[in-house]
């Protein structure tokens, strides 16, 4: 039998703009003191995703890189 992946919601990584499954992304929202992985998936607001590459290529860049990212999606 052939296996249906109804349930496989793709998404995008924000830096490299490869797209996974997204269980298989990071997912990162704007907390107060900056931004936070929601390891979980439970928080509320805007939240942005990154792949497996992005997320362990370089940690400081990458939160930089993602607080602009955030940041600018809400001016919009
Ligand atoms: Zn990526």
């Amino acid at each position: 039998m052939l296996q249906h992946k109804e349930h496989e919601v793709l998404r995008t990584c924000v830096l490299c703009r490869k797209q996974s499954d997204k269980t298989l992304l990071h997912r990162f929202v704007l907390k107060e003191n900056g931004v936070a992985e929601d390891e979980k998936k439970v928080f509320n607001g805007r939240g942005v995703y990154l792949c497996e590459v992005c997320f362990k290529a370089d940690p400081f860049t990458t939160s930089t890189k993602l607080y602009q990212r955030i940041v600018r999606k809400k001016k919009l």
